[in-house]
């Protein structure tokens, strides 16, 4: 087995291999995600979109709350076809030609783009993450450490794109390079885009180069041609509604359209819940666990919903909003993006491991570590309602308020997000044990939509009301699972 001949920090050398890979795919990720709503929204006549805010949000939300979705057949296709290994490197390709899509300066390929993101992604996320635990037996201790070196290569990844990216898209530096080569500069963007690229096709070399350390890691089980059918189906009936919808007459703005699918993810999400809470439990216990993982769902949910305002809410307020200017250089509003990554890896990575580790079993449990998350979350945005009073009264606020905000969304990034997944598998009853992951990813879905679609409010309500809103639904979002946390804490921790 590899994990005898340890040679990536003492884990096997497939480590190493997915590592990079993953470190290069957020590469790609963070860094169109940086941009994205920037280019959005700045005017055609500099290169962007020229969507009005509302729009630009429901886009902003619809796509990463797909990327996630798009995770849940990703991970089906990957265990029922072609295996994990192999999904990954579809996954990467399809990805690195969305980019390619999007670098070509031209608007009509923006939503194929953005779609070839969201198959890629969906492709590739869970099952790379999945082989990383598949490196180890059952038996070996080093697993959580590998994933935890695992989230610093994404982390990374996550830092260094929007710096790059950012850069590319918005420095005025970069753009007079393009002027003086001959080249319109409001292409910059496209540039921007295309390092996105260049990111995921550094990733996709190190993936093949490393082929030989994956052997036996993710393999393809025998295809059953029920799944299969299925699969041809599903594909059919979305072409299907595709086509009928270009003939039709119906043609929704991205703000209608982000509607109807907010209503969908919203009614699917209930059916979904009403049907496991109404299914035939055996036990009576069975139904108290499923109350309990909806608790936490919905924890989970409204943390992802504050956390993903980074690359919207928060980045529109970076970029019209606060002085970027230090020792009279003009930064580019995606670069505070980079904070919560550069938290991680330099600072609250290594000091929560610390902790966690000295506290040992006083520390405290998972539910607790919800609260907490949430509780550093809200305070977050408690402190932007000051940044919002200044700002509303039409003056750029320093960026230490972005950055004492992002120091407290990645605390709780930090309690919340390493626990979440096996909090739900160990609550969840044997019979729906292959839902949770699924579970987590429809939280982060939901959470990413409800990003976009916050930002939509942008222009049409005052900031302070914004800020006030997301920090009231942290706080009595906070308050209730406090209350819940016995209820729920008799399943999460070990007996004693
Ligand atoms: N930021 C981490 C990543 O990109 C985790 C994201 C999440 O769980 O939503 O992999
Ligand atoms: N901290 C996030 C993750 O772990 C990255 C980010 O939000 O930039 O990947």
């Amino acid at each position: 087995m590899t994990n005898t001949t340890p040679t990536f920090f003492g884990h096997p050398k497939g480590l190493q291999t997915l590592f990079f890979t993953e470190m290069w795919e957020r590469f790609s990720y963070y860094g169109m995600r940086a941009i994205l709503i920037l280019f959005m929204t700045t005017p055609s006549t500099k290169g962007g979109l020229g969507l009005g805010v509302a729009d630009a949000g429901a886009i902003y939300g619809i796509y990463t709350s797909m990327v996630y979705l798009a995770c849940l057949p990703g991970g089906w296709i990957a265990d029922r076809f072609i295996g994990q290994r192999q999904a990954t490197l579809v996954g990467g390709c399809i990805i690195m030609c969305g980019h390619i899509v999007l670098a070509l300066p031209n608007i009509t390929y923006f939503y194929t783009g953005l779609a070839l993101l969201v198959i890629g992604t969906g492709l590739l996320k869970p099952n790379i993450s999945s082989m990383v635990g598949r490196l180890y037996s059952e038996s070996d201790q080093r697993r959580d450490a590998g994933y935890s070196l695992y989230y610093m290569g994404i982390n990374i990844g996550a830092f260094a794109s929007p710096l790059v990216c950012g850069w590319l898209g918005q420095g005025v530096y970069f753009r007079e390079i393009l002027s003086g080569l001959g080249i319109n500069p409001i292409n910059a963007w496209h540039f921007s885009f295309g390092a996105a690229a260049v990111g995921m096709a550094l990733g996709l070399l190190h993936y093949i180069y490393g082929k030989s350390t994956l052997i036996k890691i993710g393999d393809p089980p025998g295809a059953s041609s029920f799944s299969l059918r299925m699969c041809l189906m599903t594909l059919g009936v979305c072409l299907i509604v595709a086509w009928i919808y270009s003939l039709s007459d119906v043609h929704l703005s991205p703000s209608q359209f982000g509607n109807v699918f907010g209503l969908i993810l919203l009614g699917t999400t209930i059916a979904f819940f009403v049907w496991l809470l109404g299914s035939s439990w055996n036990i009576a216990e069975d139904r108290r666990r499923v109350i309990k993982i909806l608790l936490l769902f919905l924890a989970a949910t409204v943390f992802w919903s504050l956390f993903e305002q980074g690359g919207s809410t928060l980045t529109l307020f970076a970029e019209r909003n606060t002085s970027r200017t230090i020792l009279g250089i003009t930064f580019p509003a995606s670069w505070m993006q980079s904070l919560n990554p550069l938290f991680i890896i330099f600072l609250l990575g290594p000091a929560f491991t610390w902790l966690w580790f000295k506290l040992g079993s006083k520390g405290p449990n998972t539910t607790t570590k919800f609260v907490i998350g949430l509780l550093l979350i809200s305070m977050g945005y408690g402190v932007m309602i000051g940044a919002a009073i200044i700002a509303d009264s039409g003056k750029l606020v320093s960026p230490l308020w972005l950055v004492v905000m992002y120091l407290l969304h990645t605390m709780g990034e930090m309690c919340l997000s390493p626990v979440g997944l096996s909090a739900m598998s160990k609550l969840a009853p044997q019979r729906i044990a292959s839902l949770t992951m699924g579970i987590w990813f429809l939280a982060s879905s939901i959470g990413s939509y409800a990003g976009g679609r916050v930002a939509g409010l942008y222009e049409a309500m005052p900031l302070t009301h914004i800020f006030m809103a997301l920090t009231i639904l942290g706080l009595v979002s906070t308050i209730i699972l406090s209350f819940s946390r016995r209820f729920i804490n008799a399943d999460t921790e070990p007996k004693q």
